[in-house]
């Protein structure tokens, strides 16, 4: 797919300053950010788009080499957060960080992606997991194991890439220093490069003699299981960072965060809508008439409602307090149980006669218009 241009993706002029850059790129981020459209796939990409844009929008450098060249002035080097420009590898784990260094907010991410920490090259890279989880679940909170399959650090090698008891030496290409300069000549010149010594991949040292395990990589795949606390009163895309459980560091290198992104399953008697649940439960006319206890779901269980006579189709019963928990605040949703009046199909003679007998009454006259339950219901939901 074709990039779009920066500074369209920003809605900004070339001639925008550092602030207007950020400011720009605050307004897309908060728009399109996974936690205000959990699930959102397009608002997902945008979010990333908009990232990366800033990224190079705001750093002098790179921003000079877009102006010059384009997307293809930025597609070498190391990858983000590597000594060079590229975004290949430029996933949400990393869009998010980059919001959350420059404008903090969200879901405890300020402690896990500190601002500015040095991330090597051989950092292992960030993996996304993701999770189903039933409304039961998220309205209790839970530990959940999950199965992952990943590199893992060698355990032969202990995670360096050596074979045991030999030693690694002074890479010769960039003599340790793990970066190489290099000059390129354009049809605009020179440009002076520095890019990731390719030979030890930044590391300044290399191998003597390979792990016979990992052949040098100093990881292996292998499945594993995290243990992950899903809070309370989580939604549908809402990431839970779990800091150096991602991808082992090659050779020694620091591990990358383990996403777990929440999905939520079906439930077979309720909807969600933000921290409330809505379900609907049938009734006989006999009971709206006349008034009556029924049995409802609640979450975890079944509980009683009392139906006042004279109860119409469509109207909701609000239980207070008996949603799902607030995510940041303590407190929970409430539950919502429209009522729905139930009409008998098939009726025997003798059932017939007794309504037929009470067919001309007029308590069973309807009154000629009344309002609809869909407006009540928007009333009582306030949506
Ligand atoms: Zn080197
Ligand atoms: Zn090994």
């Amino acid at each position: 797919m074709d990039k779009r241009d920066y500074y369209e993706v920003l809605g900004i002029d070339k001639s925008a300053g550092e602030g207007e850059v950020k400011k720009a790129y605050r307004q897309k981020a908060m728009k399109f950010h996974p936690d205000r459209n959990p699930g959102d796939s397009e608002a997902e990409s945008k979010f990333k788009e908009a990232t990366e844009a800033y990224e190079v929008l705001k750093d002098p450098q790179k921003r000079q080499t877009y102006d010059q060249f384009g997307h293809a002035g930025l597609s070498q080097g190391g990858g983000f957060g590597g000594g060079g420009f590229g975004f290949e590898g430029f996933d949400m784990a990393d869009a998010l960080r980059s919001f959350m260094r420059d404008f903090g907010g969200g879901f405890g991410f300020e402690d896990m992606f500190g601002g500015g920490r040095h991330r090597p090259n051989n950092r292992g890279r960030d993996q996304q997991v993701r999770i189903k989880l039933s409304l039961e679940e998220i309205a209790s909170g839970v530990k959940k194991k999950i199965r992952v399959k990943q590199l893992v650090k060698c355990s032969e090698c202990n995670g360096y890439g050596s074979a045991p008891g030999s030693s690694k030496n002074t890479c010769p290409q960039c003599k340790g220093a793990g970066q190489v300069r290099r000059i390129t000549r354009s049809l605009f010149g020179q440009m002076v490069n520095v890019t990731t010594c390719d030979m030890c991949r930044g590391a300044g040292q290399i191998i003597a003699t390979p792990c016979p395990v990992c052949h040098g990589d100093g990881r292996i795949s292998d499945r594993t299981t995290v243990s992950v606390d899903i809070p309370a009163g989580v939604s549908e895309g809402n990431y839970i960072p779990i800091e150096g459980r991602g991808e082992a560091g090659q050779q020694g290198g620091p591990p990358g965060d383990l996403i777990v992104v929440v999905e939520e399953k079906d439930h077979d008697d309720f909807t969600r809508q933000d921290s409330h649940i809505v379900c609907q439960v049938s009734v006989s006319f006999l009971v709206a008439a006349l008034g009556g206890t029924i049995e409802i779901p609640v979450i975890g269980g079944t509980s009683t409602l009392d139906i006042p006579s004279g109860t119409q189709t469509g109207k909701v019963f609000k239980l207070r307090g008996k949603g799902i928990p607030y995510l940041r605040r303590s407190g929970r949703g409430d539950q919502m149980i429209q009522v729905q009046v139930w009409t008998p199909k098939r009726l025997n003679e003798n059932e017939k006669k007794i309504l037929q007998q009470l067919q001309n009454s007029d308590s069973f006259k309807p009154p000629k218009s009344s309002k609809s339950f869909f407006s009540k219901l928007r009333e009582t939901l306030g949506v």
